[in-house]
């Protein structure tokens, strides 16, 4: 066992609770609402584990191929609350859609009806309520993945109806600023998108910017270099 590393990730998870703890407090928000999602691209299994004795318990991946190689699949109870909570933060191609229905908890990434379309074939097939969110593209960027603003109407309207995916809210990754200010627009703007299609829950918020998206009403932010350590 690494001491050197679990006391460093044991005070990375004290330093970004207590920093959850205060933009909470500071507006008025219950911290227990607010979801920390440890964002694990590129972690060893040996750092996840670490994390899980420091206490995390929701871990979000980028890739379906990496998930399968760093966590067991969702078991008996007993595995699962080892396991905890796997989420997809990544884009999702539909020829993956097999493997990732089931395997996460949560799929962050819908951005298209078709993808929608074969997330519910296949929890249909299982027998299974597979949970998504609908990812924008708040900023409209060319490079980045997400519906567009004035598009996530029809797809929310679209997803709702599949009776095998239960749309629990929104995400976005907002355009890249060196002030998490800049973020707020975004995040504000991707709250009043929310609120009008009656999504209460929003997944914003990452190392640099997640105390201004609490600010803004963020349900899971997903943490990486702030855990882990830099980009890797
Ligand atoms: C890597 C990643 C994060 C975490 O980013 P950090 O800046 O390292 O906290 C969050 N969301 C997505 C989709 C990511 O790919």
């Amino acid at each position: 066992m690494n001491v050197a590393s679990d006391g460093d990730m044991v005070r990375r998870v004290a330093r970004v609770r207590a920093v959850i703890e205060a933009a909470a407090v500071r507006c008025g928000r219950d911290p227990s609402t607010i979801t920390l999602v440890a964002a694990s691209k590129g972690a060893s299994r040996a750092q996840i584990d670490a994390a899980r004795r420091a206490g995390l318990t929701v871990f979000g991946e980028n890739r379906v191929q990496e998930a399968y190689e760093k966590f067991d699949p969702p078991g008996s109870d007993d595995d699962r609350r080892r396991r905890g909570e796997v989420h997809l933060i990544g884009p999702l191609q539909t020829n993956k859609v097999k493997r990732a229905v089931g395997f996460f908890d949560l799929i962050h990434s819908v951005d298209r009806l078709a993808l929608a379309e074969a997330i519910q074939r296949e929890a249909a097939r299982r027998s299974m309520t597979q949970a998504v969110l609908v990812q924008v593209n708040i900023g409209a960027e060319a490079t980045k993945h997400g519906v567009l603003p004035d598009a996530t109407s029809s797809l929310v309207e679209a997803v709702r109806s599949l009776p095998n995916v239960s749309l629990l809210g929104l995400m976005a990754i907002p355009p890249v600023a060196d002030d998490p200010e800049r973020a707020r627009p975004w995040f504000s703007r991707l709250r009043q998108l929310a609120v009008s299609l009656k999504l209460p829950r929003l997944s914003m918020g990452m190392s640099s910017d997640f105390e201004v998206a609490i600010e803004e009403g963020a349900s899971w932010i997903r943490i990486g270099s702030a855990l882990f350590g830099h980009r890797r």
